[in-house]
């Protein structure tokens, strides 16, 4: 045990940074759970200090999910060795962003398809007696004759590895090369961006991999968390207990959706078409095929059954789809057909790999959503669905609860540690991410000066569905953004939705700025908001209309000029379908008149605040905040803000509003 003044690596504390960092230490000390919601400029990152000073040689696993997020911590590390030297910290950030290797297909698939192949010939080659492959002249002469397009030789994985003559046999371990450059990583900074040219010929994941072993902080992206199978690989390649780990996971309001997102499993029709291919291409002898090939019709017309259905999204009836897969046909149960199809889709998914084909069969696909399907029937946490999508029909076994996954973590490791700067309020997403296991809370309050921002709730306007239509509504709200805009600067306003925000968008006449309206497509959504984000520069300003959830009001650190104020129009409630509905159920029959909250404002209000929270990044930031909606000032709502904006929101009407901005300036 240390003292977190031995670690923490500023001159002094921010307020209520010390408080933060003392309950972080006692958390690593003792383990346990802690949530923590500490808005901006609260120095969040700093808790890893904290957990350096109390880890008793506990390995300690920050998880971040965006770049920005990885470089902070990547700072903040860089900073806290140059008080304790001999830090050693480094980061792994998933095959996609590490991977140098071209080729098609999925990059994971790949590597193991790769590598199975380059293993094979670097064993055949060691057997002759060439113990370095990277210096073997006939794995050097099928490197070069390989096709670069597709290659099934990995030149980089095979710099990385040598092979060493035991009592045991041939063993393949690091190359030299690899572990001084891996040695050299977890001692110095090597930026994301500089990872390519720092591992050279070497496979920079597997120089990661390897500068990991001995490292006392590893900061990984979500999925090496989230995902059971990642985290288990990754367990295994720190040779780690997991009791010995310490975890911090930032941002953590995103944990929610992620996890969802990983449990989930969804299965289209050209998935049925291609899968129904894939078994005529099978000429290997699998048991089970023909009588798999008469199941895909069924399905297929069980979609084509929900094609009629008039709702966009809608919960269908598992039983229902278990009958109709299963009546007149050479199968008992569900069971039986998922068990042929695993064996189907081993034996796919290993012709694939023979032939380098890297790609996701559809049998694959097929197979993870009939087994998700069937261990999902007696668990009220997934959902069984459609989505249509134009003409298609798209199934999806959804999982709405994270607390599963969640206890399973926080009870499998030491310490569980979640922050965010939007984790209000914190007893929800407690009940939400933890249910009912024994869980520490910490509120910090904003640090920044309150004169430098100016909070308004209008009492006027709303999107509630009753009143989008009403003629005095939209006045007012179209003079609320018309006085919100006359405010100098860069600013953004983000809707509920495309619709109600390219509505708004053209009813709006905003002369003095130039508006920016946020696309669908993601690459000239980043061009726009380049363009954007120049203004300030050139003396210019814009205006953002953007949506609330969207590719411009999360993740992004729009500081100093590049954002003068923010306003929320509406209150962003995902819209209410038969779906949405069973999820509010499932959670009231879990926690009472709480669970209604919980699914479905609590997303809402965490978005709001996610978009407002874009403009005051540094303390020296000045900005002006609206919620425009007067949902925002009903009790049940506005007691799920963050205590600050509780304290300070004004109450407005349309009429007023220009004055009140224009004094405030
Ligand atoms: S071994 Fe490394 S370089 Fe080779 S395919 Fe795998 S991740 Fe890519």
């Amino acid at each position: 045990m240390s003292d977190i003044n031995d670690w923490f690596p500023y001159p002094k504390y921010r307020p209520h940074q010390e408080e933060m960092l003392n309950a972080a230490a006692g958390t690593a000390r003792q383990g346990g759970v802690l949530l923590i919601d500490a808005p901006t400029g609260s120095g969040k990152s700093s808790v890893v200090s904290a957990l350096l000073a109390e880890s008793s040689g506990r390995t300690i696993l920050v998880a971040v999910r965006t770049i920005s997020q990885l470089n902070t911590f990547i700072r903040e590390l860089d900073m806290i060795r140059r008080k304790k030297a001999g830090l050693k910290f480094t980061y792994l950030i998933g095959k996609r962003g590490m991977c140098p290797l071209g080729g098609l297909g999925d990059v994971y698939r790949r590597c193991e398809g790769v590598k199975t192949f380059t293993n094979a010939l670097m064993r055949e080659r060691a057997m002759k007696g060439s113990l370095v492959p990277a210096q073997d002249p006939e794995i050097i002469k099928q490197i070069k004759r390989q096709d670069r397009e597709n290659p099934i030789i990995c030149p980089y994985f095979v710099r990385s590895r040598v092979f060493l003559e035991g009592d045991e046999g041939l063993r393949l371990v690091p190359s030299q090369e690899i572990r001084k450059k891996a040695e050299k990583a977890a001692s110095s900074v090597v930026n994301p961006d500089s990872l390519h040219a720092y591992a050279g010929g070497l496979c920079p994941y597997d120089m990661m991999i390897t500068s990991a072993k001995n490292a006392d902080v590893v900061i990984v992206n979500y999925h090496h968390l989230f995902n059971d199978d990642i985290r288990e690989q990754l367990l295994v390649s720190l040779n780690v207990e997991a009791k010995d780990l310490i975890i911090l996971v930032d941002e953590a309001h995103n944990v929610g959706d992620v996890v969802q997102g990983i449990q989930s499993v969804s299965l289209d029709e050209r998935d049925i078409q291609q899968a129904s291919h894939e078994l005529s291409s099978l000429k290997t002898k699998v048991k089970g095929v023909e009588a798999v090939r008469h199941v895909l019709p069924r399905i297929r017309d069980f979609m084509d059954g929900l094609r009629r259905s008039t709702e966009v999204e809608d919960w269908f009836d598992p039983a229902i789809f278990d009958r109709i897969l299963t009546k007149g046909s050479l199968y008992p149960s569900m069971a039986a057909i998922v068990e042929d199809i695993i064996a189907i889709s081993d034996a796919i998914r290993e012709k694939s790999l023979q032939n380098a084909d890297f790609r996701e069969s559809a049998i694959e696909r097929l197979c993870e959503f009939l087994f998700r399907i069937h261990c999902s029937a007696t668990d009220p946490a997934y959902l069984t669905l459609f989505r249509k999508d134009d003409e298609s029909v798209i199934l999806e076994v959804r999982n709405i609860d994270p607390a599963g996954t969640l206890q399973e973590i926080a009870t499998a490791h030491h310490a569980l540690l979640f922050i965010s700067g939007t984790l209000s309020p914190l007893e929800s997403f407690r009940q939400y991410y933890f249910a009912d296991l024994p869980v520490t809370t910490l509120s910090i309050p904003n640090a920044f000066p309150q004169k430098n921002r100016l909070l308004l709730a209008s009492e006027d306007i709303t999107t509630a569905y009753r009143m989008r239509q009403d003629k005095g509504n939209i006045d007012r709200t179209i003079r609320m953004i018309t006085a919100f805009s006359g405010h100098p600067g860069n600013l953004a306003i983000y809707f509920p939705s495309y619709q109600i925000m390219a509505d708004y968008a053209a009813r709006c006449r905003l002369m003095k700025k130039k508006v920016f309206i946020e696309p669908r497509d993601a690459a000239e959504a980043n061009e726009l908001l380049a363009e954007f984000l120049s203004l300030p520069k050139k003396k210019k300003s814009g205006i953002l209309f953007a949506v609330c959830g969207g590719k411009w009001s999360e993740g992004l650190d729009y500081r100093g000029d590049l954002l003068a104020g923010a306003m929320v129009v509406g209150l962003p409630l995902a819209p209410y379908t038969q779906v949405r509905a069973m999820a509010i159920q499932y959670f009231k029959r879990k926690f009472g008149k709480e669970g209604e909250f919980i699914a479905y404002t609590l997303p809402a209000i965490n978005k709001a605040t996610q978009a407002l929270g874009r403009v005051l990044r540094t303390p020296e930031d000045r900005g002006l905040l609206i919620l425009g909606d007067s949902r925002f000032l009903e009790d049940d709502v506005k007691a799920g803000l963050p205590p600050w904006m509780q304290q300070e929101m004004k109450p407005v009407t349309a009429d007023v509003a220009e004055g009140i901005i224009t004094r405030w300036r």
